[in-house]
């Protein structure tokens, strides 16, 4: 049988579902990504959803996944062309009966999967898609999604109660390419239009995409350093690569699976310590996947200027406060100093997310929208559910039971930056 596996959001050999599945049942594969152009397109605020950081992230990961691929036999075909276009071409082309990929979570993603499926239907070509991007599989969670819980709390206690984590699929020893198939190269970045900023020195770390870049950063974390021991304490600091995991970057593509994060984390209890700093970074796993399905639950609602809670909020329009807030420019430090390590490095701690959303909406209340589009576009670790789930969460249209909160500038200083170390690493 001649199979199709249309990578996504998992963008890696070990705990890979679709590719798992497609190498069990089929006898020859494509491999395939699809990189849609429509990510290029400049957005009514004046920047491309995707922007230059991301990018590299993701035609770095593509060239690690091609040589894997390729060293057990196989290969991957890159298309820059929207999926829902190149798909059925190559279905057609390549006589595919069977068509693998992992669901992916938003309202534009879920009708392009539609179309797909449609098509596959209509053609009689089987289709596998799987729900592999989140830590508890959406079958093992004690809720029908309509019934999900609005508040993050009642979501954990629940899933830790009654739910557990899958075991890993493993990684195909082989993968046998139909023939015929014409190979591809990964376009670069300035075929695809863009200037990839020179990597600034500053920056907490240089976040390099690709399945080897993850188990390597997981190696450091967890057992070179020991960092994960700590964890829980050093989680708000704002400087360095250590004091928190730097998974995200490399979760958001799928370069390594939240389940391959947790049974490390289990076997570091084992081995090394099990301790509130190794529940915590589950906890904030947990956290990642209630996003995911509040994105799955709320559909379009999530993009919408009244958010999840469909609540009226007051903003005003004002394009000079907006680009003062997007450069680093404000005039209160703590915010600048956030927005331009996010500028120039495509990162930003959990902290300062917090802060310069809660400073855009609830000081300069501006519209949320603008600033979750400005982290779409910036973001290394861009992800659909959390970046959007977090905003809506900070402009108290979300899953926030406070809908007073708000953070004081001045005391998030004192507590996280006393000795102004961070302020003046980015503001000189
Ligand atoms: C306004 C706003 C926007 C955000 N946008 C994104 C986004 O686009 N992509 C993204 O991955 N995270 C987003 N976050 C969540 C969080 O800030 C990042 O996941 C975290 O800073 C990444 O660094 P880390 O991997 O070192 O995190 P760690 O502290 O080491 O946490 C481990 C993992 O847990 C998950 N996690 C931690 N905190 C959260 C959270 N609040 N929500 C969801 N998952 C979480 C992430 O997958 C993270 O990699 C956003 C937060 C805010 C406040």
């Amino acid at each position: 049988m001649r199979g199709l596996v249309w990578f996504r959001n998992d963008l890696r050999l070990h705990d890979n579902e679709a590719l798992y599945q497609a190498t069990e049942t089929c006898d020859e594969l494509l491999c395939v990504y699809c990189i849609d152009t429509r990510e290029f397109a400049h957005i009514p605020y004046g920047f491309t959803k995707m922007g230059p950081y991301r990018l590299q992230f993701l035609l770095e990961t593509l060239e690690y996944l091609k040589t894997s691929l390729q060293s057990i036999g196989g290969d991957l075909l890159v298309y820059t062309e929207n999926p829902e276009q190149a798909l059925p071409q190559l279905l057609a082309a390549y006589n595919i009966e069977h068509l693998f990929f992992q669901h992916q979570v938003g309202t534009e993603e879920a009708a392009i999967e539609t179309k797909i499926a449609d098509y596959c239907r209509v053609h009689n070509i089987q289709t596998s898609i799987n729900n592999g991007a989140t830590l508890f599989h959406v079958d093992d969670i004690p809720f029908k999604l309509t019934s999900l819980p609005n508040i993050f709390t009642d979501f954990r206690k629940a899933t830790e109660k009654n739910s557990t984590v899958r075991s890993l699929f493993p990684a195909p020893t082989a993968v046998v390419s139909i023939t015929t198939a014409e190979p591809n190269t990964i376009p670069t970045s300035t075929e695809l239009g863009f200037k990839i900023p020179e990597p600034d020195p500053r920056a907490a770390m240089r976040f390099k995409g690709g399945e080897g870049e993850a188990s390597k950063r997981l190696q450091h974390y967890f057992w070179e350093t020991e960092a994960l021991k700590t964890y829980k304490e050093t989680r708000n600091e704002l400087l360095g690569a250590n004091y928190s995991s730097k998974f995200s970057a490399w979760l958001s593509l799928g370069c390594i699976s939240p389940r391959t994060i947790y049974w490390e984390i289990k076997k570091f209890e084992q081995d090394v310590v099990a301790n509130s700093s190794t529940y915590w970074l589950i906890f904030e796993l947990i956290w990642r996947d209630y996003f995911y399905f509040v994105a799955m639950k709320y559909g379009k609602l999530l993009f919408r200027k009244g958010g999840i809670k469909q609540k009226p909020l007051y903003c005003i329009s004002n394009e000079a406060m907006f680009e003062n807030w997007r450069i680093g420019n404000t005039g209160i430090a703590f915010i600048d100093a956030n927005m331009r390590e996010l500028l120039h490095t495509g990162f930003m701690s959990n902290r300062g997310r917090q802060n310069v959303a809660s400073y855009l909406v609830k000081d300069l209340k501006l519209d949320w929208r603008m600033g979750a589009a400005w982290f779409e576009h910036c973001l290394v670790d861009y992800d659909l559910a959390s970046n959007y789930g977090n905003w809506n969460y900070a402009a108290g249209i979300g899953n926030d039971p406070r809908e007073d909160r708000y953070f004081n500038i001045p005391t998030q200083v004192a507590k996280y930056d006393p000795e102004g170390k961070y302020v003046r690493h980015w503001l000189g």
